[in-house]
């Protein structure tokens, strides 16, 4: 055997499943396939004057590579079972909400110390939630800031880079399984190993589809959620914000009783686009250094639809509505509360006129012509239910950009052990469909190497 652990990716799941198992066995041969690049050489070339859209990279810097596709993100590390993925359904929620703060004290052990960790216990908020038909879910966050995640990744890399061997611009093209052992196929070689964790995450999904096909292990479809995001003064949200940081609330629409609820709260940050395989959708960001904050919140309002019979394809789905606002703004579409209500599409100079000064350059336009109308019910109906905990969300000037949509890979059938019908062959994080953030892929990661330690 060239390894007697092969991770595939270096994710989250992947980074934290090679760091425990070399705490736990130093003398294990782990080797580390990662279709993207280093993280000091990841990279996007859109600049903005030069490069203005997507060139279509044979590995995109911003998904793909050490740190997986959270490398630039936010880095909120939420401690909770109550979202993020479903990995307590296969271990547990004690063990799961242990792997995640043992995740937390390695992140604060490798540059992390010094930032904030929030929490909903004790808050008042939930009672003033509950009284206007919102539901606040429990979760502690721990911030760290684009900035101080790109540190702790550097600190990952530098204690690892000897003890384990990583093979960068190396996407395993065949996974092949041996009688007892796995081969993985690359353009540099074939290389075995007795344990194969498979860690791809979402840039890895139609891979992980062909895989479970070619080696027969059973997927289901999963969900998609799908909707906006919400741009406003950062006083309005401040009392949450404040306290909590991220703050999940959720909504149950009055009219067909489907859930809205926000994602990926960022105080005083700035709305992103994101291009996934040429189309453009819609993100936020904050950073922990003051310099670079901005006088507004962003968040997402998303509601979830999830196709089994006969239409399958969830992600196809949101795709398609995702395709649909490129193709009648170029991108991402922003437009004004006030002018969505009055069905009127907003324009350079009604958003020149507003207090909200947009982040992102998006094209005015009009959204009610790209969502789905029992979509955009619900988030309107949402806005107006968060009026009432923060008086202002419901302004004229509240920006709202689209679209923003949020994949899930299919999922896997795997066992209480992450383990598939074939022994010594996991898959953890979001490749999985078991997990959807980087807390719970961290903690798969953790999980699962300490399985394979055990099973000695
Ligand atoms: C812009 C953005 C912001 C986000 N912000 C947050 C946040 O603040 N909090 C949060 O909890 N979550 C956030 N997320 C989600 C979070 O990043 C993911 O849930 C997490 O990274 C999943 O980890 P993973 O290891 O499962 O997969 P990934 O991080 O996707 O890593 C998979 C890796 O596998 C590699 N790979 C794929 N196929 C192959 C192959 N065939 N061979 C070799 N390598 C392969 C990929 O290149 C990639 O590097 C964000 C995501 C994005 C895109």
């Amino acid at each position: 055997m060239d390894y007697d652990v092969i991770i595939i990716g270096s994710g989250p799941g992947g980074i934290y499943a090679a760091y425990e198992l070399y705490k736990l066995r130093p003398d294990l041969r782990v080797g580390v396939f990662e279709a993207g690049n280093t993280l000091d050489r990841r990279r996007c070339p859109i600049d903005g004057r030069r490069i203005k859209t997507c060139i279509h990279c044979k590995s995109c810097s911003i998904m793909s590579g050490f740190g997986g596709a959270g490398a630039f993100s936010d880095g909120k590390y939420n401690i909770t079972n109550d979202f993020g993925g479903n990995l307590y359904e296969y271990i547990g929620k004690e063990k799961a909400t242990r792997l995640m703060e043992y995740v937390d004290q390695i992140n604060l052990s490798h540059g992390g110390a010094g930032t904030k960790l929030y929490s909903t216990a004790d808050t008042t908020l939930k009672k003033t939630c509950l009284q206007h038909k919102l539901q606040l879910l429990d979760a502690s966050v721990r911030h760290l800031g684009t900035d101080i995640n790109h540190v702790v990744l550097e600190n990952l890399y530098a204690e690892l880079k000897d003890r384990v061997d990583f093979f960068f611009l190396t996407p395993v093209e065949r996974l092949e399984v041996l009688e007892g052992a796995y081969r993985v196929h690359t353009k540099r070689g074939a290389y075995t190993c007795t344990t194969c964790i498979v860690s791809v995450g979402r840039s890895g999904s139609k891979w992980m589809e062909e895989v479970c096909r070619d080696i027969g292990i059973p997927t289901k479809s999963n969900r998609v959620d799908i909707g906006v995001r919400v741009e406003l003064p950062a006083e309005l949200f401040s009392h949450l914000t404040d306290e909590l940081y991220e703050s999940k609330i959720v909504y149950r629409t009055k009219k067909f009783e489907d859930r809205v609820r926000t994602f990926c709260m960022n105080p005083h940050g700035i709305v992103v686009s994101e291009n996934t395989n040429g189309i453009v959708t819609v993100n936020g960001h904050s950073y922990e250094d003051p310099a670079r904050q901005t006088e507004y919140t962003n968040f997402a309002l998303l509601v979830s639809k999830h196709f089994s019979e006969p239409f399958k394809d969830s992600n196809g789905y949101g795709e398609s509505i995702a395709r649909l606002s490129n193709m009648l703004g170029g991108g991402v579409i922003v437009q004004r509360f006030g002018d969505l209500i009055r069905g009127r599409r907003s324009t350079h100079e009604r958003i020149a006129e507003g207090f909200v000064t947009p982040t992102l350059k998006a094209e005015p336009g009009d959204l009610s012509l790209v969502l789905p109308k029992r979509i955009l019910d619900g988030i309107i109906e949402m806005i107006y239910a968060l009026d009432e905990i923060a008086l202002g969300t419901a302004n004229d000037d509240t920006l709202l950009y689209g679209v923003e949509v949020k994949f899930y890979n299919m999922q896997v059938q795997l066992n209480a052990n992450l383990e598939t019908m074939y022994k010594g062959l996991y898959i953890i994080g979001d490749g999985s469909g078991v997990t959807h953030s980087l807390s719970h892929a961290s903690a798969s990661g953790v999980f699962v190497a300490r399985d394979i330690v055990a099973e000695g």
